[in-house]
């Protein structure tokens, strides 16, 4: 018998599961199977699937990924804030027509920081990401546009709290276009929290926030109209969301995929 460890992707507790073939391996699922009727214990209404690393229960719709080699604890941020917002950050964001109410309503903070890409000290613009009013990761950028994030810190999607108990969700690339959508009035968009790239993109953070999607009717793709923003676009909804959101799509009844250009 071979198992594997996996992840639910709502509470997070790891499971084992029993891993014995290549494709889908029918068994009792870890999460309900003791709390069914006797005759329905042993019923297999969970199946993992050894290629994909996902599992799903059609009896509890109990969801979970494979725990990867590189899997550790998150280290948790704190909050890295001055008292008040600088006039040349406020500034900067009314220059992008960003005012200082969505600021503080999207509690972004402004900090000194260490940035690798100059070797040095800079002022930066702190997006701080939340989840439940938690702080999880922080992303960190300079005057040049030069970005960091926490070391070791959970990557989730920026403004996932805004997204919560919604039908209609709106997805951008980067935290300023979330800002701006925000300031629109559009406070249901949440960021990907490493931008479009050309490569792979990397969906476990998708795969971490996945409970925020079950209620989601209809989402909005908003990428740059550019190579790699297409491939976000594309590889959301065709290649990667689809077979991990099994629920969601069934219920999501469109997915409109909007390009912005400049
Ligand atoms: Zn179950």
């Amino acid at each position: 018998m071979v198992y594997e460890t996996v992840i639910d992707k709502k509470s997070h507790k790891e499971y084992e599961v029993l891993c014995d073939k290549t494709g889908e391996n029918p068994q009792k699922c870890p999460a309900c199977s003791d709390h069914r009727k006797k005759g329905n214990q042993n019923k297999k209404s969970f199946s993992y699937n050894a290629q994909t690393g996902l599992g799903f229960c059609h009896n509890c719709e109990f969801a979970c990924y494979r725990k990867t080699e590189d899997y550790k604890a998150y280290v948790k941020p704190k909050l890295k804030t001055n008292a008040q917002f600088s006039e040349r950050l406020v500034e900067w964001f009314q220059k992008r027509q960003i005012t200082t109410t969505t600021l503080e309503k999207m509690r972004v903070t402004e900090s000194v920081e260490w940035m690798p890409q100059t070797e040095r000290e800079m002022n930066v613009i702190c997006f701080n990401y939340y989840r439940e009013g938690e702080l999880v990761n922080v992303k960190f950028r300079d005057a040049a546009k030069n970005f960091k994030m926490v070391k070791d810190a959970e990557k989730i999607f920026y403004n996932l709290d805004g997204i919560k108990d919604k039908k209609q969700v709106y997805i951008v690339e980067g935290e300023m276009d979330c800002l701006t959508m925000v300031q629109c009035g559009y406070d249901n968009t949440v960021s990907v929290p490493n931008g479009a790239t050309k490569s792979k993109n990397n969906l476990d953070y998708f795969d971490r926030c996945y409970k925020y999607f079950e209620e989601v009717e209809e989402v909005f793709i908003c990428t740059d109209h550019d190579e790699p923003g297409e491939r976000t676009g594309a590889t959301y909804w065709r290649g990667e969301v689809l077979p991990r959101a099994p629920q969601w799509i069934q219920r999501c009844e469109r997915a409109i995929v909007l390009y912005r250009s400049g």
